[in-house]
């Protein structure tokens, strides 16, 4: 039984507890704390914020690239500054057992994966009539077949766990087509079926599968071209603004957290209103 000190003694613990109440903030609580995540192509342009979001969320990141190996440890040393935990690996996305080793790779290091982001692309542009062979399969490899790939990899230890959320980068030309990019197009409306197959085949094992469909997104890319013609393209959004890599890396972490649990097989685009 408490006797009145001892109330009083408890009371003042109460009180002693609500002076040092700790911010979210201080205490580092994000949306995907003790999440391990693999982000293909982060070391530039979108992969890269949807990198530096996920760390500021919490998560831990194994990150991808092709050749730049030195933009590639400068995010590493960027983002594990502050005590975050992030590791670069060189790997070809668009290669079967390069998807595979990356995937064990991670395992061994961070013993499980919770979140696979397939980001990496490239476009390789042409009218069809001049489009090579070689354009067509580089594009279909690299943003197409890198998500069978990379999705095939992490399969064994997401079910293993029943748990996952896979988001692939697609694009609004994935939606609504555009001359010149038949390869690029192709490729981005590919990954919409490959999304909602698997949220299909693996929902009942608790994984999810959501695509992205940024449209016209500011990089260091599109800075280099002609401010008038940018000017054209903002203009015609209806936000009357290009996107920010942080707009389609907040829907990212929103995909890949908890706040989703209810999501999958859907196409968020992230486009300013670009695509109704
Ligand atoms: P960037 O060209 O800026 O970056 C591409 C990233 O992918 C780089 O990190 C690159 O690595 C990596 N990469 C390329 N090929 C491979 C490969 N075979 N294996 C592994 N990594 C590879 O692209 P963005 O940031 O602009 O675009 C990211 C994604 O968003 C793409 O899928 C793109 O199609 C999509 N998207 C972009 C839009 C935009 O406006 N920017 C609009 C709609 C969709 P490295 O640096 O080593 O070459």
């Amino acid at each position: 039984m408490f006797n009145i000190i001892e109330i009083n003694k408890t009371l003042n613990t109460f009180t002693n507890i609500k002076k040092v109440w700790i911010s979210p903030a201080q205490n580092k609580m994000g949306l995907l704390d003790g999440k391990v995540a693999i982000i293909t192509g982060a070391s530039r342009g979108i992969g890269k914020e949807i990198a530096k979001e996920f760390i500021n969320q919490g998560a831990t990141v194994a990150f991808t690239y092709l050749s730049s190996d030195e933009k590639a440890k400068a995010l590493e040393v960027e983002l594990s500054a502050n005590g975050g935990t992030i590791k670069g690996f060189k790997s070809n996305a668009a290669d079967y057992d390069s998807a595979h080793e990356l995937s064990d790779a991670v395992m061994k290091e961070f013993g499980k994966i919770d979140i696979l982001v397939n980001n990496a692309g490239i476009t390789r542009d042409n009218l069809l009539m001049r489009m090579s062979e070689e354009q067509w399969d580089e594009v279909i490899n690299t943003n197409l077949k890198s998500v069978y790939n990379l999705t095939k990899a992490v399969l064994k230890p997401m079910l293993k766990a029943r748990i996952g959320s896979i988001i692939n980068m697609s694009s609004v030309v994935g939606v609504s087509g555009n001359a010149g990019q038949s390869n690029y197009s192709a490729s981005k409306a590919g990954m919409i079926g490959f999304t909602k197959s698997i949220a299909q085949e693996l929902g009942s094992r608790n994984i999810r599968c959501n695509a992205i469909a940024p449209g016209f997104i500011e990089t260091e890319m599109t800075a280099a071209l002609d401010e008038k013609v940018v000017q054209g393209w903002r203009d015609s959004i209806p936000l009357k603004r290009g996107g920010s890599p942080k707009d389609v890396a907040n829907t990212t972490v929103f995909l890949a957290s908890d706040m989703s649990a209810y999501v999958t097989g859907q196409t968020i685009n992230v486009c300013g209103g670009m695509l109704m």
